[in-house]
């Protein structure tokens, strides 16, 4: 059983980002205020997410790591919203634990005292008293032991840090209220403020020139209000920042989508953001962008690969115009 355990949890742990993305989606749900994620030779040798959310009380640790094991009724709502909180459903931890030596040290701001629990390759330990500040920090140690098929797949830490730095930045910037940091090796990567400022967000992670570069989208239907929820438009509204054509770089992970507030990857929206730019980029550049799309319930479809964060549209010749239209409007206004 427990072979089949790691089999299963070595295919949905794709690589340590995936890892990270879980325990960064744990730390917002938990309505932390900071997050700050630490990770070591690209996150194949260490993970440490610590927070300062709700906290977990000592006698529900072992519930966390447990297999099915979620206190979020509102998971539900999500799915019915259309972009649910992808991946694993009440089995992060519990899967993370099957694959690596996890640790899991909570206090609740009311609670006194601290506890943890570690989990060992699937063996879970027994919750233990354990000083920490209120919050909850998450480690993982050891990733993929005992899944060595899966280890041989992992590219070089350059390459697993990308994914990491990638995975982070798109958190930060669709949380500007919360403060986020990213360490590698023990450098600091970035930290916003958790100030609630987009433009803030992108400083801190992209540089003052990008920020500054950065040109505010906000695009609604025709006759429509700003975010109206009872409009039936196929898009509500598409808001943002994008960089002016000349701040550019050589890569596309510098942009960054979200539909209904979620973090997720559309090549509908690459293509129509690139689009919108026209022949305003240099040969083989690629802009800063940060969109927010809005589209109505149901209208997404999450399960183009349910361990990723791909998203497809019901309405997609609507969102790409919209959001080519958006784009373009924000580059001509400028
Ligand atoms: P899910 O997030 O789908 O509920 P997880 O395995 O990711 O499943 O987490 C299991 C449970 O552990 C959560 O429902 C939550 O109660 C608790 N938990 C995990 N991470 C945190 C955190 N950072 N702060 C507070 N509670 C947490
Ligand atoms: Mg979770």
């Amino acid at each position: 059983e427990r072979t089949v355990q790691r089999i299963a949890a070595g295919e949905v742990v794709e690589r340590p980002a995936s890892v990270v993305k879980e325990l960064v989606e744990n730390s917002l749900d938990a309505g932390a205020s900071r997050v700050a994620v630490s990770v070591e030779a690209g996150g194949t040798e260490g993970i440490r997410v610590r927070d300062d959310g709700v906290g977990i009380p000592e006698d529900q640790l072992e519930a966390a790591v447990a297999e099915h094991a979620t206190s979020k009724i509102g998971d539900i709502e999500d799915l019915d919203r259309g972009v649910a909180t992808l991946g694993f459903r009440g089995e992060a931890l519990y899967t993370v634990g099957a694959v690596s030596r996890l640790t899991v040290r909570s206090r609740p701001p009311e609670a006194e005292a601290g506890a943890e629990i570690t989990v060992a390759g699937g063996d879970v330990g027994e919750a233990r008293p354990a000083g920490c500040p209120a919050g909850t920090t998450v480690e993982v140690d050891d990733l993929f032991y005992n899944t060595p098929a899966r280890e041989k797949f992992l590219k070089r830490t350059a390459t697993e840090f990308d994914h990491v730095n990638t995975v982070v930045t798109g958190y930060a910037l669709a949380n500007p209220d919360v403060a986020v940091s990213l360490e590698h090796d023990g450098r600091e990567t970035f930290a916003t403020e958790g100030n609630g400022d987009l433009r803030s967000a992108v400083l801190a992670v992209y540089g003052r020139e990008v920020a500054e570069s950065m040109i505010d989208v906000e695009w609604t239907p025709e006759g429509t209000d700003a975010g109206d929820d009872s409009a039936d438009a196929p898009v509500r509204r598409v808001t943002g920042l994008v960089s002016h054509p000349e701040t550019t770089r050589s890569t596309r992970d510098y942009l960054s989508t979200y539909v209904n507030g979620r973090y997720v990857t559309a090549s509908t929206l690459r293509e129509a953001t690139l689009e919108a730019y026209g022949g305003q980029l240099a040969p083989d550049r690629y802009p800063f962008a940060v969109l927010f799309v809005e589209v109505p319930a149901g209208d997404v479809d999450v399960n183009v690969h349910p361990r990723k964060l791909e998203v497809r549209f019901d309405e997609e010749p609507a969102v790409r115009e919209a959001v080519e239209a958006a784009v373009e409007g924000a580059l001509l206004d400028h």
